[in-house]
């Protein structure tokens, strides 16, 4: 018995492996470094979709009025106007700018998740969730080392 669901664990996960990999192989040549100044820890971000560590973001105390734009290629994602505080220990937004992302479906982690990236560059920049408190009902998880926030004026 613990043989046969074995087998089939192994098969179910081939599977998955073989019906993610072209696009993910598709995916990752669209990917560019534009900004050479990024730093390893962004890299594996934006490159290898990893997560920074919760609560290690200065973007979270930022509460000025103004833009966040793609660290990597400088396209705007998200207006101050569209940021909450979650609690979760990542920058949080109710909603992008129009355009800003693309999103696929993400099954790493044993979970299902829509990951998002940047139409501009493909980078990757987090996932949205729909339990936000907002009337979008959005809840956009980014990294903060993806986003780089200039303010107004
Ligand atoms: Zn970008």
């Amino acid at each position: 018995m613990i043989l046969r669901r074995k087998i089939i664990k192994i098969i179910g996960l081939s599977f998955l492996s073989f019906i993610s990999f072209p696009y993910r192989f598709l995916y990752s040549t669209t990917k560019k470094i534009i900004n050479p100044d990024l730093s390893e820890d962004q890299k594996s971000i934006m490159f290898n979709e990893g997560t920074e560590r919760a609560f290690t973001s200065k973007l979270l105390e930022e509460k000025r009025k103004g833009f966040y734009h793609c660290a990597n290629c400088g396209a705007k994602l998200f207006a101050s106007t569209a940021k909450f505080d979650s609690g979760t220990g990542w920058p949080s937004f109710s909603e992008a700018l129009p355009g800003a992302f693309k999103t696929k479906i993400d099954y790493s982690f044993g979970m299902k998740r829509v990951e998002y990236h940047c139409a501009n560059c493909g980078v990757h920049h987090g996932h949205v969730f729909l339990d936000g408190p907002t009337a979008s009902g959005k809840r956009f998880c980014n990294n903060g080392l993806c986003l780089i926030f200039k303010p107004e004026n």
